[in-house]
Formats: structure tokens, sequence, C-alpha cells
């Protein structure tokens, strides 16, 4: 049975190795577009582009350990269609023939049009190794960088380009950075981290567009503001990777529809990672971390040479800035209040449904975090006035 999987990142890298690890003994045939051979992206905005890590370090396996896995990988290789009937796949002048695929995609940024300046020259957006090493050299003390957006890759950026010395503006549409991803609290608490690093933050006021004559050089505000830079990184979200799978006809929901155990509705046919969405509650989920890219891969693999299983996200996340780790377990959506437990440089704040532990954000809190997560894991909650005082022993909220 030969096993395609279109796309060579986190998800497609895994899969490919669980089906080994498995006991699948066929041909597995892993395609990606880009040049290189599978990476890990979260350094690309922290440790990698402050400098402080070395390409090798990025790669996700050793150059030789895909062909001691028997694993065909080709890279620079875009698969540009798929016949969902004929089981077949284009890639460049080959027509390979599958008799499973999985759609490992990923996800692309979203640009600023055109009319806003978002092709400008000077104008950065941050996906791939490609686009970091682009941007990489405009890194130099002294100079403007313009970020737009305030959610974690943004406010990753900024931090570096602040350690490095430049002069840091960073403006959010929304009334306050993170708004789309956590609470009041956490959002004031990163605002201060980054004001004490000299970062100025404008919140609450939309871009009208950046200028430039044949370089971007700066920024008008809706509110008539002009801002100067010497380049720009824009940070405004990311779209899951769909055009294959909607050209081969397969169902859309948010990215790539998936079943709970990760089949799309074309038969053969899966998907994971950051481009496939999937059951959850009475909606569907479509998550962007690399501990779902991994897991759903893994899972899929399982389903793949079928386990039957369906997949159990356990959702959790984490962010470098400056020499704060956050560290996120479970999913707050649906919070109804947030509670502070401050220990000093250690800090957690615990989102809850009523009585209900939903999540935690932990700052320089490995401890809050692990032992929320298991109790997010297991279902369990833990009393919001326990948490609140830092004289618990957090350990004893295990019970
Ligand atoms: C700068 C940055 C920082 C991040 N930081 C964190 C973090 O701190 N923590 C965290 O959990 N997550 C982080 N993430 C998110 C995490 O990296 C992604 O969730 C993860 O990479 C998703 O894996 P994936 O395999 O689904 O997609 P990707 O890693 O994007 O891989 C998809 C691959 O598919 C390829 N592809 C697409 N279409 C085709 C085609 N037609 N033919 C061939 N190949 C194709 C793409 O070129 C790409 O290489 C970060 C992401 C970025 C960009």
């Amino acid at each position: 049975m030969h096993i395609a999987i279109v796309g060579a990142g986190q998800a497609g890298a895994a899969l490919a190795a669980k089906l080994r690890a498995l006991g699948h003994t066929g041909p597995v045939t892993l395609i990606g577009a880009e040049p290189a051979a599978p990476y890990q992206r979260p350094p690309l905005s922290k440790a990698y582009l402050l400098g402080e890590m070395p390409l090798e370090r990025l790669m996700l396996r050793a150059p030789e350990f895909w062909q001691a896995q028997d694993i065909r990988l080709m890279t620079g290789a875009a698969v540009s269609s798929l016949d969902p009937v004929a089981r077949t796949l284009r890639v460049g002048d080959e027509v390979l023939r599958w008799d499973q695929l999985a759609l490992t995609t990923g996800a692309h940024v979203r640009r600023l049009p055109a009319a806003m300046g978002g092709n400008l020259p000077g104008v950065h957006y941050v996906r791939t190794l490609a686009d970091v090493d682009g941007m990489a050299p405009e890194f130099v003390a002294g100079r403007r960088v313009l970020i737009v957006g305030g959610g974690y890759i943004g406010l990753e950026a900024a931090a570096v380009a602040a350690k490095k010395g430049l002069h840091v503006t960073l403006i959010e549409a929304a009334p306050r950075i993170l708004q789309r991803v956590a609470a009041l609290e956490t959002s004031d608490w990163f605002r201060a981290l980054h004001t004490r690093h000299g970062v100025q933050i404008i919140e609450g006021v939309a871009l009208s567009g950046l200028t430039g004559q044949g370089l971007v050089s700066g920024a008008d505000l809706a509110d008539g503001r002009h801002i100067p830079c010497d380049f720009a990184i824009v940070g405004v979200g990311i779209l899951p990777e769909t055009a294959l799978a909607e050209a081969a006809g397969i169902a859309l929901d948010n990215g790539i529809a998936t079943d709970e155990q990760g089949r799309t509705s074309a038969p053969g046919i899966w998907a994971a990672g950051d481009c496939a969405s999937f059951p959850h509650g009475a909606g569907r989920l479509r998550l962007e971390s690399v501990p779902n890219a991994i897991d759903m891969a893994e899972c899929v693999a399982g389903n793949m040479l079928g386990a039957g299983k369906p997949y159990a996200p356990k959702p959790w996340f984490w962010s470098d800035q400056y020499d704060v780790k956050l560290q996120i377990a479970g999913l707050n959506t649906g919070y109804t209040r947030v509670v502070v437990r401050d220990g000093g440089t250690a800090r957690s704040h615990w989102y809850y449904a009523g009585d209900r532990l939903l999540a935690v954000d932990a700052m320089n809190d490995p401890r809050a975090f692990m032992i929320a997560r298991r109790l997010i894991e297991a279902g369990r909650s833990a009393d919001p006035a326990l948490v609140a005082d830092p004289a618990t022993d957090l350990k004893s909220l295990m019970g």
C-alpha cells in the first residue's frame, strides 16, 4: 500500500515517521513544496531570528533519517493537482499513484492587499524559513521596524527586534493586543512587558496603508497619524491551505473538513495539522499549533493503518518573548472569568466557565502550566480561591 503525504511540514513529517513506527512497510512518499527538508517553525520568530539557533537545529530530523526509514522525501515539489477517483497526484511532470493520501498542507499568511502596500519591498511576512532568512538582514540596531498585528507572531518579532536594539512600533487594530486569543489580564501583562523593553504599542487604531516610493517607508493610520519606518513585518493571521483539496472537490469547513478520525469527504484521503478542521463538541475546531500538528498526524497515521481511533486534542501552546516563557494549556473559548495567581516573577491566569477550569496562561510558571494541564486533560477543576492564593501549593490541587 503506497501512502502519499502532501505537505512536508510538522504534521507531514510526524505522519510519515509514525507510519514506520507503527510497522507500515509499504512505500511512503512525503512531498513538500519548500526547498528545505521538514523543519520546525516556532524558532523562526524566536531563537533563529535572534541568531541564537543554527539552521541544523531547525531541522526536524537528521538528513539521513528519511533514507534510513525508507521514506521518499521530495522537496521543492509542489503538488499541482490530485484525482481522488483515479487515486493519483501530479507533482511537476510526474504522476504518482497512491492507495491512501494525507493532506498536511498547513497554512499560508494573510497578506495585506497590494492597495494597502502589502507587496511593497521591505514588507515582510513570517511563515517560512525563506521569509525569515529574507528579513533577518533588516534587523540592524538603530533601524526602525513597524510591526502590523499584535498576536503571538507580531509580539515575538517585536521582542527579537527590541533585543537587537531596533526601534519598534507595533500597531494593532483591535482594542488590545492578543484580543483574539487571550484575556484582558494577559494582554495587559504582555503590553507592560513590551513597554518596559521600549516597544511602542498602538492599539485600537486600524492601518490605512503602508506607504513608500519603491520601498516601504511608513504607515498611515486611520486616526491620521503617520509612522515612519525602515521596514515592516505583517503578522495578521493565517489561512488554511486548502486550494488542492478544494480543486479536487473535497469538502471544506474552516479548512479541510475531517471526521473524528481525520478522514476527509474523499475516500482514502485524510488530513491533519493547521489545514484540517475536525469535529469538536457541537461544532468544529481547527488548531494552529505544533502539538496539534503532531498529535493529529500521529492519530491519522494509526487510522490509515486501521486503528479506528477518534482524535482527542489536548491543546497546549507556548511563546517566548524576552526572558518570558508563556505556556498555555487548554482552550479558553467560553470563559466567564479569569483568576490571577501572582507569584512575583511566576504568574498565571486561570480561565473558568463558572467553576469549570478551561485554560491557563502561565508566564514563567512551568509548575502552574503542568498542573493546570493535567487537571484540564483529566476534566477536573480547581477551587478558584485556592488558585488565587500564591501560598497554595499547586500540587495539592491535584488532590
Ligand atoms: C513563525 C512561527 C512561529 C510559531 N510558533 C509556534 C509556537 O511557539 N508554538 C506552537 O505550538 N506553534 C507555533 N507555530 C505554529 C506551528 O508552526 C504550526 O502550527 C505547524 O507548523 C503546523 O504544522 P503543519 O504541518 O500543519 O503545517 P506546516 O508546518 O505549515 O507545513 C505545511 C507544508 O505543506 C507544504 N505544502 C502546502 N501545499 C503544498 C502542495 N500543494 N504541495 C506540496 N507541499 C505543500 C507547505 O509548503 C508547508 O511546508 C508557529 C508558526 C510560525 C510560522
